[in-house]
């Protein structure tokens, strides 16, 4: 999206939200980290979404690109790994703080590949409801131009590189992507770890869908698998479990409530996720924010 970002930040804190990522507006400060987790499989991390790196002999394959003014940075973190050029950008959903290196790198010859949902949204001007923020449709170069519905798999860097689509969870096109051999899950935003998470109804997702993707997730991964999660730190699957199941008791209180006739205000008065808001809760949503959120999600 090429939505200035100062505007964007005011959005923010309008919708009162406490991140400390997004809500950061100096990106010429922001330092690409760079963290090693199988023979070709990196995650970075900079400000917006979670990476996802492979390199080796075929190339480099990337997962999402954050924000268009961290291209270089992140271009310069790679080109340590690799003198390869990134051959193939994958979107893990359409969301600003994930795409919007994409003008930049399809400039450079990557090709942008998504679950053709991301597309739909990258193509038009949009709104994230939530967030009270208009998005503007990206050029043509920003756009994928590989999309699937359901799944598609990469033979690449000496393993096979699993892409699958999770239907309305985080929005409607959520991609996960299972690196097979290297036994690494990068999830999306469909898990933030250890911050309460985002779910986009206004782009089509739902609490049932991110609990069924975690669900597929946990099913999939052992002990020892890496998983990055869309935001917040390096996951294992025990991470994943908790966030799993803090998302459905929270919600479950919340639903219950809905049920009874409750209002929004007072169902957070309630304060449905105390037990949880020592860990989730200092993160990219607030408790009170969390809570509302799950109100508006889950009302019909
Ligand atoms: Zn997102």
């Amino acid at each position: 999206m090429r939505t200035d970002f100062l505007r964007f930040s005011a959005a923010c804190a309008l919708a009162l939200l406490a991140a400390p990522a997004l809500a950061q507006e100096d990106l010429s400060k922001v330092e690409i980290q760079t963290d090693k987790l199988s023979d070709n499989v990196y995650m970075m991390t900079g400000s917006g979404g979670n990476l996802g790196v492979s390199v080796g002999d075929d190339g480099v394959f990337l997962i999402d690109d954050e924000f268009a003014a961290l291209t270089p940075k992140i271009q310069a973190a790679i080109g340590k790994l690799s003198s390869k050029p990134v051959k193939f950008l994958l979107n893990t959903h359409w969301h600003f703080d994930h795409t919007g290196g994409n003008e930049n790198l399809g400039k450079a010859g990557a090709v942008i590949v998504a679950q053709e949902n991301v597309r739909k949204r990258l193509s038009t001007d949009g709104f994230i409801a939530f967030l009270g923020m208009k998005t503007k449709a990206e050029p043509p170069i920003a756009l994928p131009t590989v999309t699937f519905t359901r799944d598609l798999s990469f033979q690449m860097n000496g393993e096979e590189i699993r892409a699958f689509h999770v239907p309305r969870a985080h929005t409607d096109g959520d991609t996960v992507v299972y690196f097979v051999k290297s036994d690494v899950i990068h999830t999306g935003d469909v898990f933030f770890n250890k911050l309460y998470p985002f779910i986009d109804t206004s782009s089509g997702g739902s609490v049932a869908g991110v609990l069924a993707a975690a669900d597929r997730v946990l099913r999939m991964a052992g002990d020892k698998t890496k998983i990055i999660p869309g935001h917040g730190p390096l996951a294992s699957k025990a991470d994943l479990k908790n966030y799993r199941d803090m998302l459905a008791d929270v919600s479950e209180r919340v639903a219950g409530q809905l049920k009874q006739g409750k209002k929004a205000d007072e169902i957070v008065a309630s304060k449905p996720s105390t037990k949880y808001d020592e860990l989730w809760g200092k993160g990219f949503l607030a408790p009170e924010k969390f809570v509302a959120m799950l109100c508006g999600n889950l009302k019909r």
